[in-house]
């Protein structure tokens, strides 16, 4: 029987796409009674045996192993996320991005970082609302010291820890190619605040594509809200991008216990194995690996203190519930 991969879920029907028809038309196909029966239900991304019946549709018979299940957006399979922050408009929050990345790793998924806007920099004009790169004091220092601009240093900080970091302008179509590359052969979502630019960045990649994509709200600070059904978007390497943000949730919720933070702030990883006690938060413990490599300057301070704040937050999260 043929096997694909569901790329919609509408009204009761999944649309697969068979692995290997080069002509990429997906099947409709109404999902088997059993599934029901036994409290499953396919979801986009999930690798599919489907049967074909006599009118050009096709049933969904069996879902094969999914390697991971995102909750927002509902997508299966999920191997990639495409992590968008915008250099200006709004303004850069580096905590918030460490917060995604906390979550992202949590989840086990690999992720690139996309800083957009880069045109914003380049021409010299100043944010509508006057606002420069925000940042931590203790960031703004280490930029400083190592006499980067916030931009270059930001890239040099992640790209320290191991992230792959692409700086683009979808306006200027700068940086979409080694974007398009990393997606190739993956199912991706992309995170990220309303506004940074998500929706022109999937525009500028595909063909044709034309995501609504919103004005900022100057009010606000931040875009309107629409609400749409998932539904994956076929890169013509044969990525598979999914329409609707994810990790919309930053709370926490996930994390089991304090000590799962430290886990997520992946140059802490090493360190924390030689801590002097077991189960460190590195806060003030003595023999403390992280903290003295905060100290001599070789974990950047916005990190530490970005994990200090997060674990306060994980900390009064397990008090309340
Ligand atoms: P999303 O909410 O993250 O999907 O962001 P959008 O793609 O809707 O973009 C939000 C706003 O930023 C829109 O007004 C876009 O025109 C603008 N924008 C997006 N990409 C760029 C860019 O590369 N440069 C500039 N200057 N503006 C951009
Ligand atoms: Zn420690």
């Amino acid at each position: 029987m043929p096997s694909g991969l569901i790329v919609k879920a509408l009204s009761g029907y999944y649309y697969v796409l068979p692995e290997d028809d080069e002509g990429m038309v997906p099947v409709q196909c109404r999902a088997r009674g059993i599934f029901k029966k036994r409290g499953e239900t396919p979801l986009v991304g999930d690798r599919v045996v489907y049967e074909l019946t006599e009118n050009g549709e096709g049933t969904v018979d069996e879902i094969l192993p999914r390697s991971s299940e995102l909750i927002r957006p509902q997508v299966a399979n999920v191997e990639l996320v495409v992590l968008v922050f915008a250099v200006q408009e709004p303004a850069l929050n580096l905590q918030l991005l460490d917060k995604f990345l906390v979550h992202t790793e949590n989840a086990g998924l690999e992720t690139i970082i996309c800083l957009t806007k880069q045109d914003l920099i380049e021409s010299g004009e100043p944010a509508s609302d006057g606002a420069e790169l925000s940042m931590t004091e203790a960031y703004s220092s280490f930029c400083a010291s190592d006499n980067l601009e916030p931009m270059n240093a930001i890239v040099h900080l992640y790209e320290s820890i191991g992230y792959q970091v692409v700086v683009t302008s979808a306006k200027l179509g700068i940086g979409i190619e080694p974007v398009l590359q990393r997606l190739s052969g993956h199912i991706s979502v992309f995170a990220g605040q309303s506004g940074v630019g998500k929706s022109s960045l999937l525009n500028a990649m595909v063909p044709g594509l034309q995501l609504e994509t919103n004005q900022i709200s100057m009010k606000l600070g931040r875009g309107k809200h629409t609400t749409r059904h998932v539904e994956l978007i076929r890169l013509q390497n044969g990525g598979l991008v999914a329409d609707t943000p994810g990790f919309s949730q930053l709370d926490f919720a996930q994390i089991g216990a304090a000590e799962e933070l430290s886990a997520c702030f992946k140059e802490f990883q090493q360190l924390a194995e030689s801590c002097k006690f077991r189960g460190c938060l590195h806060q003030h413990e003595p023999g403390c690996k992280v903290i003295e490599a905060k100290e001599q300057g070789r974990i950047a301070e916005s990190r530490y203190e970005h994990y200090l704040y997060f674990l306060t937050e994980i900390k009064e999260r397990k008090r309340r519930y």
